[in-house]
């Protein structure tokens, strides 16, 4: 195992590239699920066509219903008023029961006009839901391939960073242990960058200007630097 910090922080950085690519394909991996829940989620919202498609033909065809009992209530009624109208025996009373015949047919009439309006309106709901339906289908096949792809995604992805974490074994051991264990704790806090090269006199990390003096540590590779502002571990690449 090298000693000397400079030694050291080369396998560092090597690892560091490996570390970094792990974090980012682990984001990545871990934005799969929510990824996949959005996707349940318009699906979802897509069936609302059809719903408030088909709860408007429902309603259409409530009404319909409605109307055709009430015609047939009302044709039962005139039915029975004309066998009675020949049994009356007054004039006074043949009129009245007359009048109510004109006036129960003349309400037939409407409703039969309703009926032929909401037959009208059943079949265009019916359209429209078939449409609608149509319409769904396309949407769930799209939902599916892309659940599907994200899956995918999601093995891969997994495979590429078992990989990496074997590949991450080869450097490991030749790292000091304290050093290791100061870089995997600022790899966590500090978003998968716990090595960062200076550039332009400040920190590869979180950019802010470096003091001379920490400048001239660094250079020198004698021993660990840290950036005062991020915590990251600086070295000289320049
Ligand atoms: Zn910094």
């Amino acid at each position: 195992m090298p000693t000397a910090i400079h030694e050291q922080i080369k396998i560092l950085a090597e690892l560091q590239k490996i570390d970094g690519e792990i974090y980012k394909l682990r984001k990545e991996l871990s934005a799969q699920p929510l990824l996949q829940k959005k996707y349940e989620e318009d699906f979802e919202r897509s069936k609302n066509g059809l719903k408030s498609a088909e709860a408007e033909l429902k309603n259409f065809q409530l009404k319909q219903k409605e109307k055709e009992m009430e015609l047939q209530t009302r044709e039962e009624r005139v039915k029975k008023l004309q066998a009675q109208l020949y049994q009356l025996k007054s004039n006074k009373e043949y009129s009245a029961m007359e009048l109510e015949i004109k006036g129960s047919k003349a309400d037939q009439s409407l409703l039969e006009e309703d009926i032929l309006r909401l037959l009208d309106a059943v079949e265009t709901a019916k359209a429209r839901a078939a449409k609608e339906k149509e319409s769904l289908a396309g949407e769930e096949k799209k939902f599916k391939e892309a659940i599907e792809a994200s899956k995918k995604t999601s093995e891969e992805l997994a495979s590429q960073i078992a990989a990496l974490e074997e590949k991450r074994k080869a450097y490991a051991p030749n790292i000091e242990p304290r050093l290791l264990s100061q870089y995997e704790r600022i790899l966590k806090s500090r978003e998968g960058l716990a090595l960062v090269p200076v550039k332009n006199n400040a920190c590869g990390g979180c950019h802010m200007g470096l003091p001379p003096q920490v400048l001239h540590e660094v250079r020198l590779g004698e021993k660990m630097i840290v950036c005062e502002t991020c915590a990251r571990i600086l070295y000289w690449a320049e």
